[in-house]
């Protein structure tokens, strides 16, 4: 059984009174007790959400691959599992593209999850003129192949992966159903071939990408998408719990 997940990538956003009013206001969801919660706060706020929260896990947006050292303005992952963090977020298209994070940066910080057994959520995802030349599958491939598909299946098996097309992300422009659970099934696939046929049936894939209350129930009901990663509808307490609700997971 796959894990359905909704995960809110709260960025650099809200005032610090806003984000513990919005990690309560999570508390009060009615969400369906299937779908795992998890939010990604804003670094410098994320400890006071990880004391509020009841039933949802909070993880940091980004954390630096060495264990510590001279590293200015940096949290390790070691750090992030000494606080209590139990999830990351590992390759954001924003990290990738405003702090030059390359794949193969990248797949240092998988493995420093990994080894302070942190649940990676890595991010995945090809901007807008791969999409338009048509070679999105082996843009999105190769980065898996990079940064991702070296682990050993038992470690594979603790990460997630987002699929988020970059010209989706923000934009209000959705990926279609169509072209969303046309990469979801790509990924499984791949998964697939290099792992097993049971850890790509068992393995989450996230979409993201200008997912709201709007459009969340057609993309989830899609057979390969088991959820989320929701950056603007995250951040709103009423549009967020709407995508964690049983209806929008009842097909
Ligand atoms: C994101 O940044 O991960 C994201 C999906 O943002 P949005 O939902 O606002 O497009």
């Amino acid at each position: 059984m796959r894990q359905k997940i909704v995960a809110g990538n709260w960025k650099m956003n809200l005032s610090y009174d806003e984000a513990l009013q919005l990690a309560n206001n999570i508390n009060q969801i009615e969400s369906d007790s299937e779908v795992q919660i998890v939010v990604f706060p804003t670094a410098i706020y994320a400890h006071s959400c990880l004391k509020i929260a009841g039933n949802y896990n909070v993880g940091l947006q980004n954390a630096y691959p060495k264990d510590s050292g001279a590293f200015t303005g940096e949290v390790s992952m070691k750090q992030l599992k000494d606080t209590g963090f139990s999830h990351v977020l590992i390759g954001h298209s924003e990290r990738r593209e405003y702090f030059n994070e390359s794949n193969s940066f990248l797949k240092e910080k998988v493995d420093a999850a990994i080894n302070h057994d942190v649940k990676a959520f890595f991010c995945c995802g090809e901007p807008l003129e791969i999409r338009e030349n048509g070679t999105y599958f082996d843009y999105v491939k190769t980065q898996l192949n990079e940064s991702l598909f070296h682990l050993s299946a038992s470690d594979f098996v603790k990460t997630v992966i987002a699929y988020e097309p970059i010209w989706a992300i923000g934009t209000g422009k959705t990926a279609s159903i169509d072209q969303a659970e046309e990469m979801h099934k790509a990924i499984r696939s791949w998964i697939e071939e290099k792992y097993s046929q049971e850890i790509a049936e068992n393995y989450s894939i996230l979409y993201g990408g200008s997912c709201n209350p709007s459009n969340a129930k057609a993309l989830f009901a899609c057979p390969n998408v088991d959820g989320g990663l929701i950056g603007g509808a995250a951040l709103k307490i009423d549009h967020f719990s709407v995508l964690v609700a049983k209806d929008t997971w009842t097909i």
